[in-house]
């Protein structure tokens, strides 16, 4: 579907989100014929330079981050010629001037706040002051989102003071990927799930985000966040909101943010023995985590799996547990849905019973698989064997699937189409601060050093337990 003609302004255009993300995403759009002829984008950063060498600039990251069976000469040019650039310090008063007068007032206006949150304010005010943006403006401001409830406070006040909540987009990039919207067709487009989706027959959820990377290259910022700030408070959290929250009567932004919000607010708080926080140790030739972090003294975590309980009539009872972490065996994304046993088997059959599990991957290879039970075949008599009923986007999807947009992508064009639901509201990162903020002072007030791992390996020992107690276990990562 095309889009409004735009203006879009990327402060930190010359950062390195923009030039991986955030610009070769526009050029992806801007070939699938989204982007409307006599778009703008305009790049805004500290960085001296012209029009000219902003054009290379992205020229060099197309290069870098598009693949090449998609870098046609001819519509890398037609792109190109959509750039422009101003030299612009957001503490400063020299630019803003230029940037206005660039500006169109009869297209969508809309900037990117790809920069420290610490300039949020002083970009907010000249943005104003100068009469770039007004009432129609949209503007899109990246992670981290405070680093507690107190600091997320301060960012929305400071926001709130020129822009209404409905011109602010707080990107999540999780809501940008296709299987966790796909999460919400599966839910609420069947009539399948929905009748089990809760304690009565959903054993427990298992959430888990692995990476293989460590902190290198970031470890100074990293070191001040940790897997909690950095990954759960935001990714994992909004991902166990879309599994645990009420069917919202339209997919429209507010009823689907309220409904996320009251999951929030149903999180009980985590006790100790709840959560496993861990940091890796040189394994598999590659270096500890104090190494990347450069600082030897730290406890901060580049692991951490918490059972989390939620407090309704849906779900009391059923725990989720969510893990994520650093230089792990593999990458891979995925929620697993366990559900309880049938309540009766009329088979004598002891061993190799399974539960139905069901499975969204969101990475590698973005698809839904769901085990269930079926007779072995041939003449052995009913021996059950569990089986996987498995399905690949791309696969099924074929050249279509092929072709997912990324989730940058996606979010900027909801951006330039007004749509809020895959964005995260004020109220929703202030609740989710309010619940991590006492795990995290608990932690620092008791001085716990995280358990150490191999890098390489699934995580530290501890996190076994942490399912081992329920009688329940880890799936593999792999
Ligand atoms: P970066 O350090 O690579 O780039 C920062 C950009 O901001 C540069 O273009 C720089 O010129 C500009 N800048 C710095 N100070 C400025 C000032 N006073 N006035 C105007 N421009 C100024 O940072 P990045 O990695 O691109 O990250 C940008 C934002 O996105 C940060 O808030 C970061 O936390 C967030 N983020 C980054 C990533 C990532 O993968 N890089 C991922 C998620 C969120």
């Amino acid at each position: 579907i095309p889009v409004d003609r735009f203006d879009l302004v990327i402060f930190g255009g010359t950062g390195d989100l923009a030039r991986r993300k955030i610009l070769p995403g526009l050029y992806r759009r801007f070939l699938a014929g989204q982007m409307p002829e006599g778009s703008r984008i305009i790049g805004a950063a500290r960085t001296e330079m012209d029009r000219e060498a902003f054009r290379n600039f992205v020229a060099e990251a197309l290069d870098e981050f598009v693949a090449p069976g998609k870098r046609e000469a001819a519509v890398v040019a037609r792109f190109l010629e959509g750039l422009d650039y101003v030299a612009i310090d957001a503490r400063g008063e020299g630019g803003w001037d230029a940037l206005a007068g660039l500006m169109r007032k009869d297209v969508v206006r809309a900037f990117y706040f790809s920069v420290a949150p610490a300039l949020f304010g002083d970009i907010a005010e000249r943005l104003h002051q100068f009469g770039i943006a007004d009432g129609d403006s949209r503007i899109v401001v990246e992670k981290p989102f405070g680093r507690d409830r107190d600091s997320a406070r301060k960012l929305n006040a400071v926001l709130a003071r020129h822009f209404d909540e409905t011109q602010i987009y707080r990107i999540d990039h999780y809501l940008g990927k296709e299987t966790v919207q796909n999460l919400m067709a599966v839910r609420f487009a069947n009539i399948l799930f929905e009748p089990l989706w809760n304690a009565q027959y959903v054993d427990h959820v298992q959430i888990t985000v692995a990476e293989t990377v460590g902190v290198g290259g970031r470890g100074s910022y990293y070191d001040k966040s940790g897997a909690m700030r950095d990954m759960v408070q935001n990714h994992l959290m909004q991902l166990l909101c879309l599994i645990a929250m009420e069917p919202p009567n339209r997919f429209e932004p507010d009823a689907v943010r309220d409904e996320k919000l009251k999951v929030i607010r149903a999180l009980d708080p985590v006790a100790p023995e709840h959560i496993v926080r861990g940091q890796y140790q040189a394994g598999q030739g590659q270096p500890g985590y104090l190494a990347d972090a450069e600082n030897p003294a730290s406890r901060t975590e580049s692991y951490i799996a918490l059972k989390v309980q939620i407090s309704n009539w849906r779900w009391k009872g059923t725990p989720f547990y969510l893990r994520t972490g650093k230089r792990l065996r593999a990458r891979a994304s995925e929620i697993a849905i366990t559900f309880k046993e049938p309540p009766h088997s009329i088979f004598e059959q002891e061993e190799g019973w399974k539960e139905n599990v069901l499975v969204i991957r969101l990475q590698p290879n973005e698809g839904i698989n769901l085990k269930v039970m079926i007779k072995e075949p041939g003449p052995g008599g009913m021996r059950l064997t569990q089986v996987p009923l498995d399905m690949s986007f791309a696969e099924a999807l074929g050249e279509e699937g092929a072709d997912i947009p990324d989730a940058y992508e996606r979010l900027i064009m909801d951006v330039i189409r007004g749509n809020q639901t895959l964005f995260m509201r004020g109220d929703e990162v202030e609740a989710a601060w309010a619940w991590t903020d006492p795990i995290i002072a608990a932690w620092e007030a008791r001085g716990d050093r995280p358990k150490p791992y191999d890098a390489g390996t699934s995580g530290p020992e501890d996190a076994l337990m942490l399912l081992h107690r329920d009688g329940r276990r880890w799936r593999e990562i792999r």
